[in-house]
C-alpha cells in the first residue's frame, strides 16, 4: 500500500480528501509506527476490556491524541467487525466525516469506500458487505434508524466530539440509550475532548436495581466507564491583547505578520468564524505578502471551512514545504474535529459562528458570538502539538476571566426544534417534553416547533405525525419546511422546478467567490436575475447550465460554480427518486412562476415579511414577530423591495438580512397556513 498512488473519488462539491502516502512520511511501516506514537495506544487493551465487558465507555483525551481514526481501528482489529458487522464512527462535521475515513483508510492501506467508508447526505462513499468501518454525521445515522430503528447492523456505535454538543448528537444520545435497554449487546463508545466526562456517565446510568438485574442475567455491566487519555501537549505561552480590539479580522492579520517577522519556523493557525471573513483574511494577507514581498515571502495562505472546494482542502493538510510557513486561517472546524500538523502559534478572534433561535420572534440564524472558556483552551492546545508553542488571543485576559463562559450551550437549546420534533415523531417517540435528554431543550421552543409543523399540516390534534403528509415529509434529508415546498408542488404540478429549487438550497453556494471583483460576481448573477426573486434565478442558471451542455468552461465565464452545478443535479435525481417513491407527480409548469412562488410559499409561510408602503430603505417586518429584517445585498431583490416577501433563511451581521427571498402574494399565506396566520391577525371583534 506504501507505493500506491494517490487516488481521486469522484470530484463533487466538497468531495472526497485524498492524501499522499508521502504527506504522511512515506508508505506503510512508517504510518504504523505514528499510529503507535500516538497517546491513545497505550490505552488500547483498557479501551478493548471496556467495550467488551460495558455497554458504554467514555474515552476523554486532549485532540490529536488519537481518538478518532485509532479507536475504529482498535475494534476492527479486535473482531467486533466479523460476521458483516459494521462499526460506526458519527461527527458532528461532514468536512471531518470525510477527512478522517478518508485518514484511516489511507493508515489501513484500503480504497476509501471499502473496508472504510463514509456517509453524509447525499453522499454514501460505502459499499455493502465490504465496509467495516463506517464514518457518518450523527444526522445520518439518525435518519438511518427511520428503516432500521434498533441499528441492528452496528455492533459498536462510537459518538465522537461528544462535547460539541451538537443538536444531532444530542438525541443520538437520547436515542442510543434507548436502544441499549433493548439490546444490550450493542456497545457505545462517546468521545468527547473535555471532561463533561462525568455528567455523560450519569446520563447513562442505569437505576442500581434494574443494573443488578441485568448483571445477574451476564450481560455488559451498565455502569459506563470513564478512561481518560494523557495527552501529550506541550506548553502554549498565551499573549493577550492589551486593549479590547476593534475589529478582530484586521488585528489578526497583524498578529499573523508580526508573527512571521519576529518568530522563529512554524506553522499559524488563526481562528475566525465563517467564509466571510475567511476569504477576507485570506485576501488581505496575500495582498500585504505581495506588497513587502521581501519580508513576507515564504508565507502560505490558506483557508479551511466547509465547503470549500476540494483541492483547497487538500492544500491545508499537505505538509508545508521546506523554507515556507503555512497560515491556516480556519472556523472553528480546526478546534477539535480535525488536527492540522505543524502549527506551533496560534491566534484566536475569541469569536466563532453560532446558531441561535428566538422562540418569541421564532428567529433562528447564525450569529458571530462570543467563544466559552472550554473553546479558548482548546484553541490554544492546538499550538502545542509538536513543540512549545504560543497563542495570541485577541481579546484581555481580564475578559478571559472575568467575562467569558466557561462552557458553550448545547446546541439544542439555541435552535429552532423543527427538525429535531419531526425526526423524533417519525421514530415513534410521541412524548417529546418526557423524552430523555442530555440537555432539555426550552419548552417555548418546543411549543413553536409543534405549532410550524401543525401548520404545514405535518402533525395532526394529537401532534401524531398526519398520513400522509407528515410521514412524507419526514421521508425526505431536508428541512421540513423544504419537504413540504416538494409536496405542495405536486399538488401545484410545478415539482421538476421545485426539485431544482431544494438541490440548490441544499448546496453552499452557486457561485464562485474569491476570483474576479464583487462587482463582475454582481454583473455574472444580473444575466439570470428573474424579477420574482432569488428562486427563480436559480431555475435559469440551472437551465442555461444544461444548456451549456453541463459545461465547466461556461461556469467558468459565469462565475457559476461548477463543482457545485454536479451536486445540485446529483441531489435532484436523489430527491426525483424519494418523489416518486413517495408518488408525488413529477411535472414541469414550464414558465409559471406563480404556482412556484406558491409551492415555496406553503412551505415557507412562517418566514413570510411585508414591508411598508412608505419605506425605501429595504426595510421589512416579519409577520409573526414584527422583528426588523432586510434583504441581503447578494439577493436579486436587493433594492427592488417588493411589499411582500418570504426567505429561506437569515443572517446576521449589523442588521438581520433575510437570503434568498421571493415575493408573493399576501393571499397565499392564508391560504397556505389558516391556522398560522388567523392567530396572529388582530381580532376585529375587540375593535
Ligand atoms: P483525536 O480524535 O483524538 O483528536 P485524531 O485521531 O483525529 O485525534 O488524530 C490523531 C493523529 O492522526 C493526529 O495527531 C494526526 O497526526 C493524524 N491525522 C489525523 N488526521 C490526519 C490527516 N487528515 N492527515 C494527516 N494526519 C492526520
Ligand atoms: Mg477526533
Amino acid at each position: 500500500p506504501g507505493t500506491e498512488k494517490p487516488r481521486l473519488l469522484d470530484d463533487e462539491e466538497g468531495g472526497v480528501l485524498f492524501f499522499t502516502t508521502s504527506s504522511s512520511g512515506g508508505g506503510y511501516a512508517n504510518l504504523e509506527r505514528q499510529r503507535q506514537r500516538l497517546p491513545v495506544f497505550k490505552y488500547r487493551t483498557a479501551i478493548l476490556y471496556s467495550v467488551e465487558t460495558r455497554a458504554t465507555t467514555i474515552v476523554v483525551g486532549e485532540t490529536g491524541s488519537g481518538k478518532t481514526t485509532q479507536i475504529p481501528q482498535y475494534l476492527k482489529e479486535a473482531g467486533w467487525a466479523d460476521g458483516g458487522r459494521l462499526i460506526a464512527c458519527t461527527q458532528p462535521r461532514r468536512l471531518a466525516v470525510q477527512s478522517v475515513a478518508a485518514r484511516v483508510a489511507e493508515e489501513m492501506g484500503v480504497r476509501l469506500g471499502e473496508e472504510v467508508g463514509y456517509t453524509i447526505r447525499f453522499e454514501d462513499a460505502t459499499t455493502q458487505g465490504v465496509t467495516m468501518i463506517k464514518f457518518l454525521t450523527d444526522g445520518v445515522l439518525l435518519r438511518e434508524m427511520m428503516d432500521d430503528p434498533l441499528l441492528t447492523k452496528y455492533s459498536v456505535i462510537m459518538v465522537d466530539e461528544a462535547h460539541e454538543r451538537s443538536i444531532s448528537t444530542d438525541i443520538l444520545l437520547g436515542l442510543l440509550k434507548k436502544i441499549q435497554r433493548r439490546r444490550p449487546e450493542l456497545r457505545l463508545v462517546i468521545s468527547s475532548a473535555t471532561i463533561q466526562a462525568k455528567s455523560m456517565a450519569d446520563f447513562f446510568q442505569t437505576s442500581k436495581r434494574r443494573r443488578r438485574q441485568e448483571e445477574e442475567e451476564l450481560g455488559p455491566i451498565m455502569e459506563p466507564a470513564i478512561l481518560s487519555v494523557e495527552g501529550r501537549g506541550f506548553n502554549v505561552q498565551i499573549h493577550y491583547v492589551e486593549e479590547p480590539v476593534a475589529d478582530y479580522l484586521r488585528a489578526a492579520v497583524s498578529t499573523v505578520l508580526s508573527i512571521h517577522d519576529k518568530e522563529p519556523m512554524g506553522d499559524i493557525l488563526v481562528f475566525l468564524t465563517g467564509q466571510d471573513d475567511i476569504d477576507a483574511a485570506v485576501q488581505l494577507l496575500t495582498e500585504e505578502t505581495q506588497n513587502r514581498r521581501k519580508n513576507s515571502s515564504g508565507l502560505m495562505v490558506l483557508p479551511l471551512y466547509s465547503g470549500l472546494p476540494r483541492a483547497d482542502q487538500e492544500l491545508v493538510f499537505t505538509p508545508t514545504p521546506r523554507g515556507k510557513r503555512k497560515v491556516v486561517i480556519s472556523t472553528n472546524i480546526a478546534e477539535t474535529s480535525i488536527t492540522l500538523e505543524g502549527v506551533v502559534y496560534v491566534v484566536d478572534s475569541g469569536f466563532s459562528k453560532q446558531r441561535f433561535y428566538n422562540p418569541i420572534s421564532d428567529i433562528e440564524n447564525l450569529v458571530v458570538a462570543p467563544i466559552s472558556k472550554a473553546s479558548a483552551r482548546q484553541r490554544t492546545g492546538r499550538a502545542g502539538r509538536v513543540r512549545p508553542g504560543k497563542c495570541y488571543r485577541l481579546y484581555t485576559e481580564e475578559y478571559f476571566v472575568k467575562e467569558m463562559s466557561a462552557e458553550g450551550i448545547p446546541e439544542i437549546q439555541r435552535s429552532n426544534l423543527v427538525s429535531c420534533v419531526i425526526q423524533l415523531k417519525a421514530l415513534g417517540i410521541d412524548n417529546i417534553l418526557g423524552f430523555d435528554w442530555p440537555a432539555s431543550p426550552s419548552s417555548e421552543a418546543m411549543v413553536r416547533a409543534l405549532e410550524v409543523l401543525y401548520s404545514l399540516g405535518v402533525l395532526d390534534d394529537d401532534a401524531k405525525l398526519t398520513s400522509p403528509t407528515g410521514f412524507q415529509v419526514a421521508e425526505f434529508p431536508l428541512d421540513p419546511m423544504i419537504s413540504k415546498m416538494i409536496l405542495s408542488s405536486g399538488e401545484l404540478g410545478c415539482s421538476e422546478e421545485i426539485i431544482t429549487i431544494a438541490a440548490v438550497l441544499s448546496v453552499q453556494s452557486i457561485w464562485v467567490s474569491g476570483w474576479g471583483s464583487q462587482k463582475e460576481l454582481d454583473e455574472a448573477k444580473l444575466n439570470f436575475a428573474a424579477a420574482e426573486g432569488d428562486h427563480v434565478s436559480f431555475l435559469n442558471v440551472y437551465k442555461a447550465f444544461l444548456q451549456s451542455g453541463k459545461s465547466s468552461q461556461w461556469c467558468h465565464k459565469n462565475f457559476v460554480n461548477y463543482q457545485a452545478m454536479k451536486k445540485v443535479i446529483e441531489i435532484r435525481e436523489q430527491l426525483r427518486r424519494t418523489a416518486r417513491r413517495l408518488g408525488i407527480d413529477l411535472k414541469s409548469c414550464e414558465r409559471d412562476t406563480v404556482v412556484v412562488r406558491k409551492a415555496i410559499t406553503y412551505g415557507f409561510f412562517a418566514n413570510a415579511c411585508h414591508s411598508e408602503a412608505s419605506s425605501h430603505d429595504g426595510k421589512y417586518k416579519t409577520i409573526r414577530g414584527s422583528q426588523e429584517v432586510y434583504i441581503h445585498p447578494s439577493s436579486v431583490l436587493f433594492r427592488v423591495n417588493p411589499k411582500w416577501v418570504v426567505y429561506h433563511s437569515l443572517v446576521s451581521t449589523e442588521k438581520q438580512y433575510m437570503r434568498n427571498v421571493i415575493s408573493i402574494d399576501p393571499s397565499w399565506l392564508t391560504e397556505a397556513a389558516p391556522h398560522f396566520y388567523q392567530k396572529q391577525r388582530p381580532n376585529p371583534m375587540l375593535h
